[in-house]
């Protein structure tokens, strides 16, 4: 991983995260929200910011909002404001940022993180509510605004209904952080107020990243990062900043508060700006609306309406199925895994775990393989339940379950389907199985008269050669039970 000495420095992280919301129209205007689409296609004089044009503001964005912000254990504020955040960029027509500036609708929350190191808090310092700028597409060059020939602009996206998530500088590593957008995707996402997708870019981390030498009080350089596309690339960034930091450190260098650009190809960030060029944004309070004071009678019903959190969910299932904090956390990491998961143990009527260790410990192998999640398996929580019932009834043993799992796994079809075609399935006719039992006796008579003598170690060995003359079909807990009848 890290060639620095760890133990020597401390990491701190904060991280920014923008959440496009899945509302039907945008922010202040009626133009319908949506992915992709001809460009310039949904839009008006509002969100294009013609002037004397007027924003009304969303409800159901500021409903989603407060959302958010309650299932992150937040406060809402009974006074806030919308504000102008001025800066000239081409993908914004109005030349500002219609946001929130010192009076968030959302302020003090804390979501809970789980990794091999236990559990800790990260506070969430604000949620609050602005809109999304249009996007610009840079023609020439690399695709990147500094070596392009001109760039075009888009403007569906602007206007779009965004909130902004903003934590503490809680996070100590990287593998934090990922457990962090990790927890946090999967609580919005339950929460069904946006797609949370990262290649999309409808959910968008930045992150704050600053070393210092242990026992040193003040934070080191805060050295924002930007363009992580994944969770994979938020982790690559943090580690690649993180000891970037630690080696200027080492070196002797003074490091500098500045913005650096993530590139997915190398891995490696690069300087955006520094200081010397940061933004002055000119904040005021937005002239073209009113003060938002939601009543505490709305505030409550939504509370009401939250659906289980993730943290309630994992409690829930360590409790209902006795699972470790590693299982559960693997279950609960999307939404859609733990009701893949629920659906499976609802149709198996065993225990629990059973299902719970061919998901993690087979299905997840091929999953990986194939670059899938649970939930795009073409193996159904119901066929999973099936195929650990089969092994029960003993029908199939344990070893053969995993080339039906397999075979399952490639085609979509039933255990029993695959257990046919494949000719797995296990004998547990008496008859057939003592016939084998009674030709192995008579070609190991050395190992059989060591069974009949007392020494029961041998008997192992036995029931190996049945197995391997029945090719494995033989059920080998009655292969067990007829060695030793036979030769006690
Ligand atoms: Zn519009
Ligand atoms: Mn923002």
């Amino acid at each position: 991983m890290t060639d620095t000495q760890t133990d020597i420095y401390t990491t701190t992280v904060g991280l920014e995260i923008h959440v496009e919301l899945a509302t039907a129209s945008k922010m202040f205007c009626g133009c319908r929200v949506a992915f992709g689409g001809d460009p310039n296609t949904r839009t008006c004089p509002v969100c294009l910011g013609m002037p004397g044009s007027l924003p009304v503001p969303n409800e159901k964005a500021i409903e989603f909002t407060m959302k958010i912000g309650l299932a992150l254990g937040c406060t809402i504020a009974e006074h806030s404001l919308f504000h102008r955040k001025n800066y000239f960029y081409p993908d914004m027509p109005k030349n500002y940022q219609i946001s929130q500036y010192d009076s968030p609708l959302c302020y003090g929350g804390a979501v809970e993180v789980v990794g091999d190191w236990g559990t800790h808090p990260v506070g969430i310092t604000r949620v609050h509510l602005e809109e999304d700028t249009g996007k610009s597409i840079h023609i020439g060059g690399g695709g990147r605004i500094a070596d392009s020939d001109y760039s075009l602009e888009d403007f569906n996206r602007a206007g779009t209904p965004l909130v902004e998530i903003v934590s503490e500088p809680d996070i100590r590593s990287a593998d934090e952080a990922r457990a962090f957008v990790t927890e946090l995707r999967a609580t919005i996402e339950a929460l069904g107020v946006s797609d949370v997708r990262m290649e999309e870019g409808s959910m968008r981390v930045d992150a704050n990243v600053s070393v210092r030498r242990k026992g040193e009080k003040e934070y080191g350089a805060k050295v924002e990062v930007k363009n992580m596309n994944s969770i994979r690339s938020v982790i690559r960034a943090l580690e690649h900043e993180e000891e970037r930091q630690r080696k200027a450190l080492d070196a002797g260098e003074i490091l500098i508060q500045e913005t650096r650009h993530f590139d997915e190809k190398s891995g490696v960030t690069s300087s955006m700006r520094t200081k010397e060029y940061a933004f002055d944004y000119r904040y005021f309070p937005e002239p073209d609306m009113v003060p938002f004071e939601p009543s505490a009678g709305w505030v409550d019903s939504i509370k009401d309406s939250l659906p289980e959190s993730p943290t309630t969910r994992r409690e829930r299932f360590a409790r209902e199925y006795g699972l470790g904090v590693k299982d559960v956390g693997v279950l609960t990491s999307s939404l859609k895994a733990a009701q893949w998961f629920e659906a499976a143990a609802g149709a198996y009527e065993g225990d629990a775990k059973k299902v719970v260790n061919w998901i993690i410990a087979d299905l997840f192998g091929l999953l990986n393989e194939a670059g899938l999640e649970l939930w795009e398996s073409k193996i159904s929580p119901v066929q999973l339940a099936a195929l650990v019932t089969l092994i029960d009834s003993g029908k199939i043993s344990g070893k053969q379950a995993k080339l039906v799992l397999q075979g399952m796994f490639e085609s979509g079809d039933d255990p029993e389907k695959v257990i046919a075609e494949k000719g797995l399935e296990q004998v547990s006719d008496e008859g057939a199985i003592e016939a084998v039992v009674d030709d192995v006796i008579a070609e190991n008579a050395e190992a059989a008269g060591k069974v009949r003598s007392g020494n029961l170690g041998t008997i192992g060995f036995l029931v190996g050669q049945v197995m391997k003359k029945s090719k494995g079909k033989a059920n080998p807990q009655m292969v067990n039970e007829l060695l030793r009848r036979k030769l006690s």
